[in-house]
């Protein structure tokens, strides 16, 4: 998400007469934008807002602002903190204090054969960790045209994958007025002309509907793809994460997916270490992971957030050895999953959509997202390549194109 309003913030400056510099000491303006979701994220921003004090001290004219997650409407902290920021503005807004010239919409403006689609702001569901709500607001949706439009002017500019982004995107559609869901979306976008993938994050199990999943069949431009956060194997855990499902519930989604979209590519995020975390809880985790083989687990360590229920109801009783040890064991047998999984890509012809050149090679992804390199002398970006597996990792594939599927 962050990545996405940063591109467009880009392209709303350059609208506005900016050019983009190299180096932070060459600008007129910065604007920083901001992630907290952890604590090492935090930690990361402000020690950047305190090296770009020396700068600032160096060359008052310049402008400095902070957006991002950091920025909380509620209090104004961080100029008491940092009195040298001179503007700081809401995750998902744009520079108010200037003034557009151009009225087109805002879309990243160097767009490549992929790009992210916000589709809606905020979240609903206060899981007991997370500090996103606090920080972005509500659910708030965009109106379909507004998605379809924005689309149909990103494939004609070169666009050729979209990947739509929310919080909690199975959700979308529900404050609008006629009450349209993902689904809707989906097939509307699928038959836009030019575009040739579709893929769309995060989804919350709570929300995930046998409708969408159908869709997700039937669709042909929507990915086998699906990112779908468990967080903990463990009941308890979910339910003190208010998460809203059972590991039962969440086996019965993945069994229906796997049924309906067999050569689906799952992945998940998962937090170790959530406050009186046990050894037999987290063991469930990791049996789950054994159980349902994920192609990619996102892992991290909890880290308590000021402000949300988590924070103020627990202790933050896992010490930080015991939850890196454990962070380790997931990313272990994760790595031993993926190699597998992708092992049996070995010797098949991978369609890939090729981004970009890569230290000489070229670079891309199929519709699973599995990260591919090829060589080859031609220039590839932005179209569709079948690439023949000749090697594999837990991380990407090498291959060599497949003369034979040439058409
Ligand atoms: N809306 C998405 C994820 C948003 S945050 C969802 O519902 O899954 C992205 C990931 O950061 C989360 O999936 C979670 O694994 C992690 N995360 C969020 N808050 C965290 C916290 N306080 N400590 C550790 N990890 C956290
Ligand atoms: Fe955070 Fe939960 Fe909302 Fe995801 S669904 S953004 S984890 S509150």
């Amino acid at each position: 998400m962050n990545k996405a309003e940063s591109d467009r913030i880009g392209s709303y400056l350059e609208q506005s007469g900016y050019q983009p510099t190299l180096t932070a000491e060459k600008a007129d303006l910065i604007v920083l934008n901001s992630c907290v979701v952890r604590q090492s994220a935090e930690n990361k921003v402000i020690n950047k807002l305190h090296s770009l004090k020396a700068l600032k001290n160096a060359n008052p004219a310049v402008t400095l602002a902070v957006t991002g997650c950091l920025v909380n409407s509620e209090s104004d902290q961080l100029k008491v903190l940092f009195p040298y920021i001179d503007y700081a503005f809401n995750p998902g807004e744009y520079p108010p204090w200037l003034k557009k010239t151009a009225s087109e919409q805002i879309l990243p403006q160097y767009p490549s054969p992929n790009t992210f689609v916000p589709i809606m702001q905020g979240c609903n569901n206060f899981c007991s960790y997370c500090i996103v709500p606090y920080r972005r607001g509500r659910e708030k949706s965009r109106p379909i045209r507004e998605i379809i439009t924005e689309t149909e002017e990103l494939v004609h500019r070169g666009v050729k994958e979209v990947t739509l982004l929310g919080q909690n995107v199975n959700s979308y559609g529900h404050d609008l007025p006629d009450k349209p869901d993902l689904t809707d979306l989906l097939t509307e976008l699928n038959s836009i002309g030019g575009l040739l993938r579709i893929r769309f994050l995060t989804n919350h199990p709570k929300d995930m509907s046998s409708k969408l999943i159908a869709a997700i069949a039937q669709l042909d431009k929507v990915c086998e793809q699906i990112n779908l956060p468990i967080q903990s194997g463990d009941n308890d855990i979910l339910r003190a994460m208010k998460r809203d499902y059972t590991v039962e519930h969440y086996r019965q989604i993945i069994t229906q997916m796997r049924s309906k979209i067999p050569e689906i590519a799952l992945s998940t995020d998962i937090i170790v270490g959530f406050p009186s975390e046990n050894s037999q809880q987290f063991q469930q985790t990791v049996n789950l992971l054994s159980e349902i083989r994920f192609d990619t687990v996102h892992v991290a360590a909890y880290s308590p957030r000021a402000g949300t229920s988590a924070a103020r109801d627990f202790e933050d009783n896992i010490p930080l050895s015991e939850k890196k040890e454990r962070l380790y064991i997931i990313e272990q047998l994760q790595e031993s999953i993926a190699r597998d999984i992708n092992k049996r890509l070995l010797n098949q012809t991978v369609e890939v959509l090729v981004e970009s050149k890569h230290k000489g090679k070229w670079q891309g992804r199929t519709r699973s997202d599995k990260l591919v390199f090829f060589n080859n002398d031609n220039n590839c970006a932005g179209q569709l390549v079948k690439v023949k597996v000749i090697k594999t990792s837990p991380w990407s594939l090498q291959g060599e194109v497949d003369l034979h599927s040439v058409n």
